[in-house]
């Protein structure tokens, strides 16, 4: 890793006009992990520029097997440095060693299947009357602006840039402060590749809202893709709408399991209370409600206040943490007054606390288990982004989808029955665009996630992730019919 972590712009390490540097923390220890170079409005729009620049005049766009090519070596790059770049992440971001390490793995496949995307890039002709022929044919969209958050790091940067890169996208990528390094390190890997012409990727680091917003103004970008918080997700509709430009937005979601009264109570426990402290809850998709139907609300709330009385918070690359630390304390003091507030509305069953001693360095707080049924309180219609999970209770299928769609996210959900049937029926009335049966949290390459409602809207991962960075052509041509013979 280089000391500071600078802006690559154009093919060039690249460092910035102000010469402002921004610190890392480790959420672990409350150490500065590193420094990175905070970019400017000036180095958006030298990146916004090169992108162009080399858009329109780099066979880029026009040569997918390049684009493949560049993009296995890439995915290579990566395997190779594996364990280093995966202690990294665990470093910077709190993720505990273990997912981080699955996190790279999944960011080597899903860079490896667009690179097999890249080769696929069909259009369709029809001769819609004799000798008039439509071509329709997919074109990259032009420049990409990525705007990516700390949470997953790898994996939601890769989701955004591989299918740009595969449709043949020029791309700008705006890295998150709280994972500066860490993806800094990550885009070294496909940097430095000979066969990358200069300027197809950019990008930066910055803890300022300006350069983002700039790329979002910008005429010369074509495609917003944006992962993180409804809010800025709502600034960035509003302010792309001057330049008319694409939107693919992936924002926060309010995960409902919904539990019916044939589940196997002991096993199921330690499934939910994993789903719901998946990277200290702070995954988009993480577990935050369990609607269980009233026959086995006691057992499960037992079974869950034990798993989550037992879990071991711990430093992120200590063998034996079950669960990391918050991003930083500012986080874990909001998620403290957040559990706090709960009483005020139900009942708080298991409150986690933040520990001392050596822990007191670090964004650390136990796990919290609330029960409210209040459908207007706030652990049920706001995202906490942390490890607290609220008990409701149905009756029967029809209230338990209710319940379950009473918010205004719909990223995630899950349902847990015996009963097949009756897990598709409901998965079908769920609104939200990912529904998983019996599990929770499984995310692939090749299967499209996003939001109904307020999570977003536009598909990544999966082939359709394409879409959002390809525009259709249509060629009309009256070519006419040679003339029948004998
Ligand atoms: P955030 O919205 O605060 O920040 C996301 C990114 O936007 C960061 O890079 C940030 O620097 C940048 N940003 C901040 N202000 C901006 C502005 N005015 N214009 C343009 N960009 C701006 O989110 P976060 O705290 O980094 O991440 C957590 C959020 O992301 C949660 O809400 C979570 O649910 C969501 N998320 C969603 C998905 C999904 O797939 N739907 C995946 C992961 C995270």
């Amino acid at each position: 890793m280089t000391a500071i972590a600078q802006p690559w712009i154009a093919g060039q390490w690249t460092p910035v006009e102000s010469g402002a540097l921004a610190e890392s923390v480790n959420p672990s220890t409350g150490q500065v992990l590193g420094r990175f170079a905070d970019a400017g409005t000036a180095e958006a729009q030298a990146a916004i520029a090169a992108a162009r620049r080399a858009f329109l005049h780099t066979d880029w766009a026009h040569a997918p097997r390049l684009r493949a090519a560049v993009m296995l070596e890439f995915a290579d790059r990566v395997e190779r440095r594996s364990q280093e770049l995966a202690l990294l992440l665990a470093n910077e971001t709190g993720k505990l060693l273990k997912p981080a390490q699955a996190e790279i793995a999944g960011t080597i496949s899903e860079i490896r299947f667009y690179a097999g995307l890249a080769r696929t890039i069909f259009g369709r002709t029809t001769e819609v009357e004799p000798g008039a022929l439509s071509v329709l044919s997919r074109e990259a969209a032009g420049v990409a602006g990525i705007i990516v958050p700390w949470n997953a790091a790898a994996i939601l940067l890769v989701r955004s840039l591989a299918p740009a890169m595969a449709a043949g996208c020029a791309s700008v990528v705006k890295l998150a402060p709280q994972a500066a390094l860490f993806q800094t390190e990550l885009m070294r890997c496909l940097n430095d590749i000979p066969a990358l012409p200069p300027g197809v990727v950019n990008f930066y680091g910055c803890t300022s809202s300006a350069p983002s917003e700039a790329l979002v103004a910008s005429s010369d970008v074509d495609v917003i893709s944006f992962t993180g918080s409804v809010p800025v997700g709502q600034r960035i509709m509003a302010a792309a709408a001057g330049s008319l430009k694409r939107l693919n937005l992936e924002l926060g979601g309010k995960a409902p399991a919904v539990v019916f009264g044939d589940v196997d109570v002991e096993a199921l426990a330690p499934q939910l209370a994993a789903a719901a402290t998946v990277a200290a809850g702070q995954q988009c998709t993480a577990l935050d409600r369990v609607l269980v139907h009233e026959s086995v609300l006691h057992p499960l709330r037992d079974a869950l206040a034990r798993q989550f009385r037992a879990m071991r918070v711990g430093p992120a690359t200590a063998s034996d943490s079950q669960m990391g630390p918050l991003i930083d304390v500012g986080n874990r003091d909001r998620i403290d007054r957040l559990v706090e507030d709960c009483r005020r509305y139900g009942e708080v069953i298991v409150r986690g606390q933040v520990p001392g001693g050596e822990l007191a360095h670090g964004a650390f707080i136990g796990p919290s288990l609330v029960e409210v049924g209040d459908l207007q309180s706030p652990i049920v219609q706001e995202e906490f982004f942390g490890p607290v999970l609220n008990l409701e209770t149905f009756a029967d299928e029809a209230q338990a989808v209710a319940r379950a769609n009473a918010t205004r996210y719909g990223l995630a959900a899950s349902v847990w029955t015996r009963d097949g049937a009756r897990a598709r029926r409901v998965a079908r009335a769920l609104r939200s665009g990912t529904v998983w049966i019996n599990t929770h949290n499984k995310l692939l390459a090749e299967a499209e996630t996003g939001g109904y409602g307020a999570s977003g809207f536009g598909r990544l991962h999966g082939a359709e992730a394409l879409l959002e960075f390809l525009e259709t052509k249509h060629v009309y041509e009256e070519v006419g019919r040679v003339a029948p013979g004998d």
